[in-house]
C-alpha cells in the first residue's frame, strides 16, 4: 500500500527521463530515475542534456520540415534569432514550440514532478521488482544537486519495501551525500580519474571533494560499487588504473566491485541537438586489448571487476 511519506516529502524535483525494466544500474528488473542538472561538465557525456538543470529544447534536425511555426510561437524569439533554430542561453523552456511542431523535431528535456508522481510511475512494477529482486535507481545527472527531492523519493520507495539505489558523481556537499544515504542500499559511485589537474581538465572540477566523498560514502552505506568510464587518452593510463586500484583498496571500505564502462560516443548527436560540438571529435574506441589490461590491473589487486554496469 502506498504510504503518506510521497506526499509529505513535499520538495519538487526536475528529471528528464524515467525508464522502465532496466537491467542495469542495480540488480534485478530496476526502473531507472533521472534527475536533471550536474555540476560536473564531462567531455565524454553520454547524457548531455542532464548538465542544466533548467528545461531544454533538442532539435532533430532531420525531421524538420521548415514551416517556422515554432518561431512564430516562441516569446523569446527576438533575442534567440541568432540560435535558431535551436534555443540555447535565453529559451526559457516553456515548450510552446515543440507543442506546434508536428513534424515532432522538438522534443523538451525535463519537467517538473513531485515525489508522489514519480513513486506511482515506480509502483506499477512492483511485482517484476518482487520477483527479481529489483527495485528503483535514481541517477542523472547528478541525483545529490536535487538532495532533498532525491531522498525523499528513495525513503517513500524504501517504505514500500523497494531496494533503491543511488549512482553519484561524488561532487557534492556532505550533508546532500548523508541526506541521501540515509535511504540508500547501493551506492554506484564514479571515480574519473586520480589526479585532480587532469580531473579539472576533463570534467571543470578538481577531484578532492569526491575523492573525500567516496571515503565517507564507503564507511557509511550498505553497498558501494565504484564504476569507472574508461576514457582512451583521458584516463586509461595503466598509472591511473593502478592509482585508482590504489585508492580504493587502502582508502575505501568494503567496496563491492568495479564496473568498467568502456567509451562510446551515444552523447555526440544529442549535444548536437542541443546546438553544441562534440568536443572530443573523432576519438576511437578503445581496444579490447586496452579493456583487458585495465580489468588485469585491476583484478591483480584482489577486485572484482565488471565491464559495463
Ligand atoms: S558526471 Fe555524469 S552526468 Fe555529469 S557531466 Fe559527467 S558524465 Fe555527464
Ligand atoms: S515547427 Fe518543427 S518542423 Fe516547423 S520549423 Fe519548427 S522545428 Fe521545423
Ligand atoms: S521552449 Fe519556449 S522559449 Fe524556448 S525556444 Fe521554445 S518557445 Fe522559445
Amino acid at each position: 500500500m502506498e504510504t503518506d511519506t510521497a506526499d509529505a516529502a513535499g520538495k519538487n524535483g526536475v528529471i528528464f527521463d524515467i525508464q522502465r525494466f532496466s537491467l542495469h544500474d542495480g540488480p534485478g528488473i530496476r526502473t531507472l530515475v533521472f534527475m536533471k542538472g550536474c555540476p560536473l561538465r564531462c567531455l565524454w557525456c553520454s547524457n548531455p542534456e542532464s548538465q542544466s538543470r533548467n528545461p531544454q529544447v533538442l532539435f532533430y534536425e532531420e525531421k524538420c520540415i521548415g514551416c517556422g511555426a515554432c518561431y512564430e510561437v516562441c516569446p523569446r524569439r527576438g533575442s534567440l534569432l541568432e540560435d535558431w533554430p535551436v534555443p540555447r542561453e535565453d529559451c526559457t523552456g516553456c515548450g510552446c514550440c515543440v507543442e506546434v511542431c508536428f513534424a515532432g523535431a522538438r522534443e523538451l528535456s525535463g519537467r517538473v514532478v513531485s515525489v508522489r508522481e514519480v513513486l506511482d510511475v515506480v509502483l506499477r512494477d512492483r511485482t517484476f521488482y518482487e520477483q527479481s529482486e529489483g527495485g528503483v535507481t535514481v541517477g542523472g545527472g547528478e541525483p545529490l544537486l536535487q538532495y532533498e527531492f532525491t531522498a525523499g523519493l528513495l525513503r517513500a520507495c524504501r517504505e514500500n519495501g523497494l531496494h533503491t539505489a543511488v549512482e553519484t558523481c561524488g561532487f557534492a556537499g556532505k550533508n546532500a551525500l548523508e541526506t541521501v544515504l540515509q535511504h540508500t542500499d547501493l551506492l554506484l559511485f564514479d571515480l574519473k580519474h586520480m589526479d585532480t589537474e587532469v580531473h579539472k581538465r576533463y570534467t571543470g572540477a578538481g577531484n578532492e571533494r569526491i575523492l573525500e566523498n567516496a571515503r565517507f560514502a564507503s564507511k557509511t552505506v550498505r553497498k558501494m560499487v565504484i564504476r569507472m568510464p574508461l576514457i582512451p587518452g583521458v584516463n586509461s593510463d595503466e598509472t591511473n588504473i593502478e592509482a585508482l586500484a590504489g585508492f580504493i583498496k587502502n582508502e575505501l571500505e568494503g567496496v563491492e566491485r568495479v564496473d568498467i564502462l568502456p567509451y562510446h560516443t551515444m552523447g555526440a548527436s544529442k549535444i548536437t541537438r542541443l546546438g553544441g560540438e562534440y568536443p572530443l571529435g573523432d576519438l576511437e574506441p578503445l581496444t579490447q586489448e586496452r579493456i583487458d589490461r585495465t580489468t588485469g590491473i585491476l583484478k591483480s589487486r584482489g577486485l572484482k571487476v565488471t565491464v559495463g554496469g
